[in-house]
């Protein structure tokens, strides 16, 4: 990056740095934004005169409150809960709920900040949102997380609704969470609208949106191997996690031919020479989302699998890398060692799995890289999906959901490359997300005044 500009990223990052202390995840997510934008915003003052940078990493509301619930052994607990309402120029409030014990406010920033770009990609009307809680799941009766989830929505449905702001899973929000808090809800509103998406197929969900985050990962990264002529047949692919995205990565990765010989948990990773085939992938379902079991327990079933405790996959050598766990799962280091086996492609299921030192050896090795906030966005599109067919009270078929996931998924691509392709050709994915993400909001912003 020229110097000049070098020097306003710097500004503007002590800026927003003094104004929100202690928030390093959410820092990290805008430093990466702002070194691909400041550049375009230089080159277009109507959005510098606008102050559209610095009014996108201010969130349009911040909602924090007490979440009281009691265990089963009949004592009181306290939670945090929040909503980040970061963006609403291009429709409602869109994003997930996260409950694991590391959330906090800095977390959710990062990830509404990036969820207003991802939005944007997908084409469709839906503005960026993020929310949670520090309630840990784990461990947990089924009574004591309905317990959490109607005591949650309780406070969140009087800032939520189909027109205002449309919340989804994310870390430990499955669907019996969302079946939880969409209860609450209508016992509380007395309406029966497509206020969460995530939801069950008898009760206003969609088809593939279970599947649509792993699997338009996988088509983003087909999309990347294509403009170098490849493809997943006989690739080898590592994927980290083993939850909702991790499961259906891995099984769109199988079906176009690649063969995935990992998959982990926060315990470590096992590591199967011989592949996840279909019928193992069943068993990790099975173990994961209804014994809740953990990953290690797959080899005592599949004694040819290892499982290697304490460490992620990234040691493994692979042609393709889905990481589909947590942020900041891959750092410079991991991304050396993947690079230096082999690896020439890496789709990000998780939000930013990669710390800014790997994303740095991706670009200056010139892999395939595609950054989580555009290879990650089938899912929140497939819940626009889902509000479409809410809002026109029809279903559309499997086939239909999955073509229309594919195009959107195409096309993210196909925008990447249109704004991030360089001189020599080398498409940096990182740049075609941020100012393909950027365009549509600042001009919806630009139109609206100065709200
Ligand atoms: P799940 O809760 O279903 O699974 C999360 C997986 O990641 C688990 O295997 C979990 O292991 C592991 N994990 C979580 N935190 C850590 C950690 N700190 N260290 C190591 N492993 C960890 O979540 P999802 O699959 O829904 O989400 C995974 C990622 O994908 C997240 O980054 C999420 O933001 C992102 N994402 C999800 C979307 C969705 O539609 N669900 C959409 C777009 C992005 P353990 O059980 O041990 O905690």
């Amino acid at each position: 990056m020229a110097n000049a500009y070098q020097k306003l990223v710097d500004e503007f990052m002590a800026k927003l740095i003094a104004k929100n202390p202690n928030e390093k995840e959410f820092h990290q997510a805008v430093m990466e934004v702002v070194e691909s934008l400041i550049p375009f915003v230089e080159e277009n003052p109507k959005y510098k005169a606008a102050k559209i940078l610095e009014r996108m990493c201010e969130p349009e509301r911040t909602i924090l409150f007490r979440v009281p619930w009691t265990d089963d052994k009949g004592e009181i607990q306290i939670n945090k809960g929040y909503r980040i309402e970061m963006n609403s120029a291009i429709g409602p409030y869109k994003g997930g709920l996260r409950f694991h014990p590391t959330v906090n406010l800095g977390i959710l920033k990062f990830l509404a900040f990036e969820q207003v770009l991802k939005n944007s990609l997908t084409t469709l009307p839906m503005g960026g949102g993020k929310g949670g809680s520090d309630f840990d799941p784990k461990g947990k009766s089924d009574n004591e997380v309905m317990r959490f989830c109607q005591s949650f929505m309780t406070e969140l449905q009087r800032h939520i609704g189909a027109d205002t702001d449309v919340p989804a899973g994310d870390i430990g929000v499955g669907g019996r969470e969302i079946g939880f808090m969409f209860g609450q809800y209508k016992r509380l509103r007395n309406e029966f609208v497509g206020v969460l998406t995530g939801k069950g197929l008898e009760w206003g969900g969609s088809l593939i949106r279970p599947e649509a985050t792993g699997y338009g990962q996988v088509y983003f990264a087909a999309e990347m191997l294509k403009t170098r002529g490849l493809d997943f047949k006989g690739k080898i692919v590592c994927v980290s996690g083993s939850g909702n995205v991790a499961q259906y990565a891995t099984e769109k990765a199988t079906m176009l031919g690649g063969k995935v010989v990992t998959l982990s948990d926060s315990e470590g990773y096992i590591y199967d020479p011989k592949g996840i085939d279909a019928e193992k992938l069943a068993f990790v379902m099975n173990l994961k989302n209804v014994k809740r079991g953990r990953i290690k327990e797959y080899c005592d079933k599949y004694p040819e699998a290892k499982f290697v405790a304490g460490k992620r996959p990234w040691e493994v050598k692979c042609d393709v890398a889905l990481p589909s766990a947590t942020q900041n799962e891959i750092n410079g280091d991991d991304a050396k060692m993947l690079v230096a086996n082999g690896c020439y492609c890496v789709s990000e299921g998780a939000n930013m799995p990669s710390t800014p030192e790997a994303i740095e050896v991706y670009i200056d090795k010139k892999i395939l890289y595609g950054p989580g906030k555009a290879a990650n966005a089938g899912g929140v599109a497939t819940s626009g999906l889902e509000m479409s067919q809410n809002s026109m009270r029809l279903s559309w078929t499997r086939e239909e959901v999955d073509q229309r996931l594919h195009n959107i998924m195409i096309n993210i691509h196909k925008n990447c490359v249109k704004y991030g392709t360089e001189s020599d050709g080398f498409i940096n994915y990182v740049k075609g997300a941020n100012i393909g993400g950027f365009v549509k909001v600042a001009e919806a912003m630009l139109a609206q005044g100065l709200v």
